[in-house]
C-alpha cells in the first residue's frame, strides 16, 4: 500500500502515548477521534499570535481573528461543497445545531398534528430535541423500522408518511452499528412529499465525502471533535433561504443589526445564529483538521478503513460466544458485539488491562437498543490511524477474556 500508516500515526502524538506501559490502542473513535499536531499547534498559534474578539475591534488583531474565523467558514463551506460560506453556522457541537433547528425552525413553522419522522439508528441528540419540540407543539414522532442486517427499512418508512408530515431528521451513519443509511434515496423521496429533511452527518465525515449538492439536503450537522478537530465546535448546514426563514435561535450580542428597548432586528445569516463570542480557536483548528484530511489521499484512507473492517469483522466472528450486531448493507469501521454470559462493561474493562480504549453501554442510542434486544454492547470504532496489529490486539484479547471468563 502506498501510504505508511507509521508516518500517519506520527501526526497524532496521543496514539504514540503509552498506557498502563503498553502503546495505546485507542478504538473509540465514533466517541471522539485524537488530534494531529497541526491542529494542537494551530490552538496554540492562535493563542500565542492572534488571540481577540472576532467581528468588533477596528485594530490589526481583532481583524486578523475575523479573517481566520471567516476562512474557516469558507474552509467548511467548500468541505460540504455548500453553496455559500453563509450557509455554514459555528454551533458549539452537532448537538446544539440540532437543538438550534428544532428551536428556531420547528417553533416557528410546526404546528399541532403536524408529523416528524426519526429513525431507529439515531442518536440521542437526534431524538430528545424533537420530543421536547413534540411536547411542546403537540407534533407526532414516527420511526423508521429496522431491518435485522441493521439497515433501516425504506419501504417502511414511505409508509410513514401522510398529508402531516413535515420533517424528516436522519442519521447518515449509525454510531453504534457503522450502518451506512442510503440517504439520497430517503432525501428524495421526503422532497418528493415536500417534506424537509435534516441529516445527521457527525459519522460520516470522518469516513467518506460528504457532498451537500450531491444530497440535497435542507439542514446537515456534523461536530468538530470526532473529525479529528476540537472539542467545542460544531457545524450547522443550512439552505440559505431557509436559514434566511429562520428567527435567532439565541439572543445576544454578535447577531444583531440594531438594538432599541422597542425594537431589535437581526442581523443576516450567518451571523443571526451566532449570538455571543464564538469558539474562534475551535473553528479555526478544525479548517486545519479538514485541511490536514484534504492533504491526505483519501481513497487509500478509505480502502485501508475498508481493509480494517474486513479483517476484524473475521477475526471478531472467530472468537467463541461472541455475537457481532447488524450485518448492514454499507458499513463504515465502527462494529457493536456482545460475548454471551459476559457484561460489556466487564468485557470493555478486560480490554482496558490492555490498554484497549473501546466504549461499553447503550452508545446514545437506547431506541436502537431496545430493537436489538440488548441492554448495552461494547463497541469497537476505528479511524484510518488504526492498524491491523491493533485489530489483532482487539481480537487476541477477546479470545484470551472468552477463556477467562468462561
Ligand atoms: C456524537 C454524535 C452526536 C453528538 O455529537 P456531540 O458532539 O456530542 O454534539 C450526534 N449524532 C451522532 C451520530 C453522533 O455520533
Amino acid at each position: 500500500m502506498a501510504f505508511s500508516i507509521d508516518k500517519i500515526r506520527q501526526d497524532f502524538p496521543l496514539l504514540l502515548q503509552a498506557v498502563k506501559g503498553r502503546p495505546v490502542c485507542y478504538l473509540d473513535n465514533a466517541a471522539t477521534a485524537q488530534k494531529p499536531q497541526v491542529v494542537i499547534d494551530a490552538l496554540t498559534r492562535f493563542y500565542t499570535e492572534q488571540n481577540a474578539n472576532v467581528h468588533r475591534g477596528a485594530y490589526y488583531l481583532s481583524q486578523s481573528a475575523t479573517d481566520a474565523y471567516e476562512a474557516a467558514r469558507r474552509r467548511i463551506a467548500h468541505f460540504l461543497n455548500a453553496a455559500s460560506p453563509s450557509e455554514i453556522v459555528f454551533t458549539r457541537n452537532a448537538t446544539e445545531a440540532i437543538n438550534l433547528v428544532a428551536a428556531a425552525w420547528g417553533r416557528t413553522f410546526l404546528k399541532a398534528g403536524d408529523e416528524i419522522i426519526l429513525s431507529s439508528l439515531e442518536h440521542h441528540a437526534n431524538i430528545v430535541p424533537w420530543q421536547l419540540l413534540a411536547k411542546e407543539k403537540d407534533l407526532i414522532i414516527k420511526v423508521i423500522p429496522l431491518l435485522a442486517s441493521g439497515d433501516l427499512d425504506f419501504e417502511a418508512y414511505t409508509q410513514l408518511f401522510t398529508a402531516k408530515t413535515r420533517f424528516v431528521a436522519i442519521t447518515a451513519v449509525s454510531n453504534t452499528l457503522g450502518t451506512v443509511v442510503p440517504l439520497e434515496s430517503f432525501i428524495s423521496y421526503a422532497h418528493a412529499n415536500e417534506v424537509l429533511v435534516l441529516v445527521d452527518a457527525c459519522q460520516a465525515v470522518p469516513h467518506f465525502k460528504v457532498d451537500i449538492a450531491l444530497w440535497q439536503p435542507d439542514f446537515l450537522v456534523f461536530t468538530g471533535h470526532k473529525l479529528f478537530g476540537p472539542n467545542g465546535i460544531g457545524v450547522l448546514y443550512g439552505r440559505a433561504a431557509l436559514l434566511s426563514s429562520m428567527p435567532p435561535y439565541q439572543g445576544g450580542g454578535g447577531m444583531i443589526e440594531r438594538v432599541a428597548f422597542e425594537e431589535t432586528t437581526f442581523r443576516a445569516i450567518p451571523e443571526r445564529f451566532e449570538a455571543g463570542t464564538p469558539a474562534i480557536a475551535d473553528a479555526i483548528g478544525l479548517a486545519v483538521a479538514i485541511d490536514y484530511l484534504a492533504a491526505q489521499d483519501t481513497a487509500l484512507l478509505e480502502q485501508h478503513e475498508a481493509a480494517l473492517l474486513r479483517h476484524g469483522l473475521m477475526r471478531l466472528q472467530a472468537v467463541p460466544s461472541l455475537r457481532i450486531l447488524g450485518n448492514p448493507t454499507h458499513q463504515v469501521p465502527i462494529v457493536s458485539f456482545v460475548m454471551e454470559g459476559v457484561h460489556p462493561h466487564d468485557l470493555a474493562t478486560y480490554l482496558d488491562s490492555v490498554a484497549i480504549c473501546v466504549r461499553a453501554g447503550h452508545h446514545c442510542t437506547q431506541p436502537l437498543m431496545r430493537c436489538l434486544g440488548v441492554q448495552s454492547t461494547v463497541r469497537a470504532s476505528f479511524a484510518f490511524y488504526n492498524t491491523f496489529e491493533e485489530v489483532d490486539h482487539l481480537a487476541d484479547t477477546l479470545l484470551a477474556a472468552y477463556q477467562f471468563f468462561k
